[in-house]
C-alpha cells in the first residue's frame, strides 16, 4: 500500500473512532464542513466523505467557505477541485477583514476575533439553511495546545469539546479530528494534492505568539515524554472532580454541564 493511502486510512480510522466515541454523526444529519482551504479542513472533509460512503446511516455533507473579502483570497482552485470531486460548496461573502479592521480593540488578537466572526457567520448560515451540524477541523494538537494555553495564561482548565451546542443554541459543532495529529493532515493534504489556501490578509502570521510558545514547549517535552500529547488529550476526558475544586462565588457555574462552550 502506498504511504499516501496508508496515511489516509489512518486518518479515516481515527475520525471513525471519534465519531463512535462521541456520537458525532447520526442518521439524517446535515453537516456543513467549515473549509478554510487549509490542510486540516481539507483532510476533515475528505475523511467524512470517505466514511459517508461506507456508513450504515445516511447523512449529508457540504463544504462552506467564508470569504474574508479580499481579492487576494482566490477560491477558484478550491472550488474547481470540489466540483471535480462532486462535493457541494457554499461560499459566504463575509467581508471579515473590513470588520476586523474597523472593530479591533487594543490587546485583541485579530485572528481570534476573526475566528469568532467566522463562527458566527457559519452558525447563521447553517441555521437559516437547515444544516444541523457544523464540522470544524481542529485536531489533537489544537485540543492540547488550547488546554495548555488556558491553564498557563487564563488560570482555567478549559480545552475544546469534540461535540458541543453552539453559542446560538441551535447548531451542534463537532470536531471529528480530535484523535488526529497535525502531521497526518499535512501528509494527507499533500498526498491528495489538495489546493491549500492561506488567508492572504495583512494579519497573517499573527495567530498568537503564546500559541507558538506552547507549540515549542510541547515539542521539547515530547523528546522526553513521547506520549505527552496523547496523555494530555486523555486527561481532558478523565476529570476527577473530587481532586479539583470549584469556587462558589458570584455567578460561578457549579453544576456539571453536558456541553461546554469554548472559543
Ligand atoms: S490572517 Fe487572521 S485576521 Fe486575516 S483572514 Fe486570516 S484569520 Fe482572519
Amino acid at each position: 500500500m502506498l504511504l499516501r493511502d496508508r496515511i489516509f486510512k489512518t486518518l479515516t480510522r481515527l475520525v471513525g473512532r471519534a465519531i463512535g466515541d462521541f456520537n458525532l454523526i447520526e442518521d439524517q444529519d446535515r453537516i456543513l464542513v467549515a473549509l478554510s482551504g487549509g490542510k486540516d479542513s481539507w483532510s476533515l472533509l475528505y475523511a467524512l466523505r470517505h466514511l459517508q460512503r461506507k456508513a450504515p446511516i445516511k447523512y449529508e455533507i457540504a463544504a462552506i467557505t467564508i470569504h474574508p473579502g479580499r481579492d487576494t483570497f482566490d477560491l477558484s482552485a478550491l472550488h474547481e477541485r470540489l466540483i471535480l470531486d462532486g462535493i457541494k460548496h457554499e461560499i459566504v461573502d463575509g467581508h471579515i477583514v473590513d470588520i476586523v479592521n474597523e472593530n479591533l480593540t487594543d490587546g485583541t488578537n485579530p485572528c481570534s476575533f476573526c475566528s469568532r466572526l467566522r463562527r458566527g457567520m457559519l452558525y447563521t448560515f447553517a441555521a437559516r439553511e437547515g444544516w444541523n451540524k457544523i464540522a470544524l477541523g481542529h485536531h489533537l494538537d489544537d485540543f492540547v495546545e488550547t488546554l495548555m494555553l488556558n491553564m498557563f495564561f487564563n488560570g482555567s482548565i478549559k480545552g475544546m469539546s469534540p461535540k458541543l451546542l453552539a453559542d446560538d443554541c441551535q447548531n451542534i459543532v463537532i470536531r471529528p479530528l480530535v484523535y488526529v495529529r497535525e502531521e497526518i493532515t499535512r501528509t494527507v493534504a499533500a498526498g491528495l494534492k489538495l489546493p491549500i489556501l492561506g488567508c492572504s490578509c495583512a494579519y497573517q502570521g499573527m495567530s498568537g505568539s503564546r500559541r507558538q510558545w506552547v507549540k515549542q514547549l510541547l515539542k521539547s517535552v515530547e523528546q522526553e515524554i513521547p506520549d505527552v500529547k496523547s496523555n494530555l488529550l486523555a486527561s481532558m476526558g478523565r476529570v476527577r472532580d473530587r481532586h479539583l475544586f470549584r469556587k462558589r462565588s458570584l455567578g460561578e457555574e457549579t453544576d456539571t454541564i453536558r456541553f461546554v462552550n469554548d472559543d
